[in-house]
């Protein structure tokens, strides 16, 4: 990899981990889902970082794709608390999660998805298969007692490109992708105490720009000019339109993309049985030394 290329994953990781850090000690039975995110996402820009997706706050049996909408009234309950935060400095991105328990004696859990994060970390070595390294997530979750969900992967990261290439299974696969010097990827056990499967919900807070459509609302127009321009192509949230898009035609407006195929959506996503959910996320490059980005 390019010196110059490196060194942008590398910041961008180590913002990432920073604001990782900086919205978990905020994490409290109370607190305003809206304190956590706002505050997260405002930390990256003061680091220097740009935000690579919207900070993801996803609680107990939610596993991904929550954040916090507009005139968002939630506040953090007892339980697993997760918490996903993704920066990129001129596209190179770092992606991290970490999940934390609030009043609860549920700690195994977070144990069963960290210590499947650490053993895929240790193993990443050019050469490896990736079917390997899924194995070792599923049987190291399993050992605790848990299931992993198999429709949530770690993923390939490229410039701009928050879902490159392979995708990363936490379970037992056929994929014979062997990791080469300087790929980039994330990798995010979940664990869960339920199916091992997440079903897409009824609530979307975030979308992607995906297609070039004309549309003739001037609103929805706009809309797709700042998904490609100002958010890059990267997934952003509803929230950050409120300055720009009137609130009157947001929703309708984010409606008619997505059913024309202009934005492409990210539902809220929850455990099909309702199980509690954890996850652990680092971004790594492949090397013969291997370098995770997002360890402080
Ligand atoms: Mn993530
Ligand atoms: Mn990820």
């Amino acid at each position: 990899m390019e010196e110059e290329i490196l060194k942008k994953y590398r910041k961008a990781g180590k913002i990432a981990a920073k604001a990782r850090d900086f919205g978990k000690e905020m994490i409290d039975e109370g607190v305003s889902y809206e304190k956590v995110v706002d505050q997260t996402e405002k930390k990256i820009k003061e680091l220097g970082g740009k935000l690579a997706f919207p900070v993801n706050l996803s609680m107990n049996e939610v596993g991904a794709h929550d954040t916090a909408d507009i005139n968002e009234k939630r506040n953090i309950e007892p339980g697993l608390i997760k918490i996903d935060v993704g920066v990129h400095i001129d596209g190179y991105i770092g992606d991290t999660a970490t999940t934390v328990p609030v009043k609860t004696k549920n700690k195994e859990l977070v144990e069963a998805s960290e210590k499947a994060l650490e053993k895929a970390l240790d193993m990443i070595k050019p050469g490896i298969k990736i079917s390997e390294i899924s194995s070792r997530i599923e049987s190291t979750i399993k050992d605790f007692g848990y299931n992993p969900i198999r429709n949530l992967t770690g993923h390939g990261l490229g410039q701009y490109d928050l879902h490159a290439k392979t995708k990363f299974p936490n379970i037992e696969t056929e994929l014979d992708y062997k990791l080469k010097e300087g790929d980039v990827f994330a990798l995010e056990p979940f664990a869960t105490d339920g199916a091992g499967k997440v079903i897409e919900s009824n609530r979307t807070m975030i979308f992607k720009w995906n297609d070039e459509k004309p549309v003739r609302s001037r609103e929805a127009r706009k809309i797709l000019k700042m998904a490609k321009g100002k958010f890059n192509k990267l997934p952003f949230s509803k929230r950050w339109l409120v300055n720009d898009i009137s609130k009157l035609r947001l929703n309708m407006s984010l409606r008619q993309l997505e059913s024309i195929n202009a934005l492409y959506k990210y539902p809220v996503l929850r455990e099909a049985e309702g199980g509690i959910i954890s996850q652990a996320e680092h971004t790594v490059i492949v090397g013969k030394d291997p370098e995770i980005t997002t360890m402080l």
